[in-house]
């Protein structure tokens, strides 16, 4: 005997069967896509507010220079990046979008634009 997955109903015909109609299908399909689109937003969301920082850095020749803890305290999370680049000189920038950045001695942190490093 098994029980629907959405409704726990005891499930009457084939035992392969996971729900015991198509509605009881639906909503357990429909809430695991909203799982999936909800830490997708996260996500996105802290990617957005990531990049918007290191946007908001001030520029000169396409870097910045600013600080592991100036950033934290924007709000930064430096657990979320889209890419990792590696150039020829073998130095090595974490990137968000097309905003990367490269944890200095001490405290440093440098950003570049994408385009002053290629
Ligand atoms: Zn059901």
């Amino acid at each position: 005997m098994k029980n629907c997955l959405e409704c726990g109903e005891v499930i009457i015909g084939r035992s392969d069967k996971k729900f015991c109609d198509d509605a009881c299908r639906n909503l357990f399909n429909n809430k695991i896509n909203k799982d999936k689109t909800n830490l997708m937003r996260n996500i996105n969301n802290r990617l957005r507010k990531n990049f918007h920082i290191l946007s908001e850095q001030k520029f000169n020749e396409g870097k910045a220079k600013t600080t592991k803890n100036k950033l934290l305290s924007s709000g930064f999370d430096f657990e979320f990046h889209t890419n990792i680049r590696t150039y020829k000189n073998g130095s090595q920038y974490v990137f968000i979008y097309d905003i990367g950045y490269k944890i200095l001695d001490e405290d440093f942190v440098l950003v570049v634009k994408k385009d002053s490093q290629t």
